[in-house]
């Protein structure tokens, strides 16, 4: 058998260990990738991807792919029968880089995240299953076997699962996640087919086409429309997959909205909502990220987005750690911030799978009178709103200091910019991804602060930059923000001291 040896070694290499990958390697450190597939993942899986998850992807070299291929939307529409009760638009100002929400298939993501290290040693090594996993006093020891049957002995320092809801990881360690599942099914069927509407987020509730049931429509690049519909309770599932069963329910409802274009069905798969999670996603060298950390019911698309979280909260993290720049405390800070991130995501994934997907009498009997109020009272309509995925405050993290640490750092607009790197940027948190970002309110007259290795200052005049006096001033002349683009702490005067604190608090080594 061979042995080698890695820094990090990244078990599977769907979405959320692909950008790890990436990630890291943007950071100057390399990793291995063990993905138990021949090649990217095949069939309709996650369709809308977040303006939070772009931002990290732009961070990992992939805006320009995502934004080349992926179709942009901002609005909703519901309708119950042959009635709309709602239009929502997530907020989209003129301020934001990118669309509230974009659909592309999941296996454009991988792809286009894959190439944007394929220029650093970063290896990914395709069709090789991780089989065993043990903890060692300096690291981990694993054994992963090649289609080949090859076999080969990797010791890590690091290991990072991402090896998606039936993680090997998970059970080497003998972890379970916990939680519960929702009965409700839906088939999930993707179909080729030529459209002139725009792209925005379509669901019917008991439509005329398919009465009693629920459909949601998003369309895709090239052509496909992705069609979720909920079975009734009394269906049997392997029966409602076959084709004879499924084309007669999409062919009713293509011909209910007017969509007579020629269609093929390209894909067709069942699912049910769970809301489950590890309670801890570091267990001493080994850390879980996505699927393999928790599973989130795809309604209010909080899955695949969370992953990517979670891989941008961990990324930064274990490279100042490995790097010798920051202490191994700051690793704990993952686990607590994004299981909470979790709960959060669970608690609004749960209301919305009521709504789409009733488990009970009494859920129905509400859904029913908030869909029927709606047709004559539009202020019932908010109660339809699906509250489609955002970022998450990290109330309680032990790394937060001051008043709004923990916040998301909104977005804004720089005139002229202009850092102590020398680059010019349009937006702020294109800045984000790599070092921290000290933001100083030069206005507010509060003097100016040293230098740091790891933190680039963005020296700010109103007048160059008055959306960031709008969205910072209050909280103090200096604010800084971490890689991961969130805020770490702020204050009024220009003191070492502070700037020091706050790197401290998050084990920074000062150098
Ligand atoms: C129908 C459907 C629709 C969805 N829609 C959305 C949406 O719109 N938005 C959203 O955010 N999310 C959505 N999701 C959820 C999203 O697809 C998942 O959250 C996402 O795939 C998780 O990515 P991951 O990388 O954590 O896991 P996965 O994508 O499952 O990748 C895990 C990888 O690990 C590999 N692997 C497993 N075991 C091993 C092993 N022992 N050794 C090596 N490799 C291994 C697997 O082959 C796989 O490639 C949807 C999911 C489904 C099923």
């Amino acid at each position: 058998m061979n042995s080698i040896s890695t820094q990090i070694l990244i078990v599977g290499g769907g979405p959320v260990g692909l950008t790890m990958a990436a990630l890291l390697a943007k950071r100057g450190v390399d990793s291995l990738v063990v993905e138990a597939d021949a090649g990217y993942c095949s069939g309709s899986r996650a369709t809308c991807i977040s303006r939070r998850s772009l931002e990290i992807l732009s961070w990992a070299g992939a805006e320009a792919a995502m934004m080349d291929k992926s179709l942009p939307w901002s609005d909703g529409r519901s309708f119950y029968r042959d009635q709309q009760v709602l239009h929502f638009q997530m907020p989209a100002d003129s301020t934001q880089r990118f669309a509230p929400m974009v659909n592309i298939q999941q296996y454009y993501v991988e792809a286009f995240v894959h190439q944007a290290f394929s220029n650093s040693d970063t290896a990914v090594w395709w069709a090789t299953r991780l089989t065993s996993l043990t903890q060692t006093s300096d690291g981990v020891s694993a054994e992963v076997v090649a289609a080949d049957g090859k076999k080969t002995s990797i010791h890590a320092a690091w290991v990072v699962a991402c090896d998606g809801g039936k993680s090997t990881v998970r059970e080497q360690l003998g972890l379970k996640l916990a939680g519960m599942q929702y009965d409700g099914r839906y088939v999930i069927v993707d179909i080729k087919q030529k459209t002139k509407r725009p792209t925005e987020r379509l669901a019917w509730f008991d439509p005329p086409s398919n009465p009693g049931s629920t459909i949601l429509m998003h369309r895709q690049p090239d052509d496909v429309w992705r069609i979720d519909y909920q079975l009734q309770d009394d269906e049997d599932p392997d029966e409602a997959i076959k084709p004879e069963n499924v084309l007669p329910r999409v062919q009713s409802h293509l011909s209910m909205i007017g969509e007579d274009e020629p269609w093929e069905v390209i894909w067709i798969a069942i699912y049910n909502a769970k809301c489950l999670t590890l309670p801890s996603y570091r267990k001493e060298r080994v850390f879980f990220a996505g699927d393999a950390a928790h599973l989130v019911p795809i309604f209010g698309v909080r899955g695949l987005n969370s992953g990517l979280d979670d891989a941008g909260n961990l990324a930064w993290k274990l490279a100042l750690v490995i790097q010798g720049k920051a202490e191994e405390k700051l690793l704990d800070s993952y686990s607590i911030e994004r299981v909470h991130a979790t709960h959060e995501n669970l608690r609004y994934g749960a209301k919305s799978t009521e709504f789409m997907s009733p488990p009970h009498h009494g859920f129905r009997l509400m859904r029913e009178a908030a869909l029927r109020l709606s047709t004559v009272d539009k202020t019932v309509s908010s109660l339809i709103n699906p509250r489609q995925s955002l970022p998450i405050e990290y109330t309680g993290s032990p790394l937060n200091l001051t008043g709004l640490s923990g916040m998301p750092a909104p977005e804004a607009i720089l005139d002229k910019a202009s850092t102590s790197a020398g680059a010019h940027l349009t937006h702020l948190t294109q800045y984000f991804g790599d070092a921290f970002t000290l933001l100083q309110l030069v206005d507010l007259d509060a003097g100016v602060i040293k230098q740091h290795p790891l933190v680039q200052v963005l020296a700010l005049k109103k007048s160059e930059a008055p959306q960031v006096y709008e969205r910072y001033a209050s909280l103090g002349a200096f604010v800084l923000i971490r890689p991961d683009g969130y805020i770490a702490a702020s204050w009024t005067e220009a003191r070492e001291v502070n700037l020091d604190k706050a790197l401290a608090k998050m084990g920074v080594i000062h150098e």
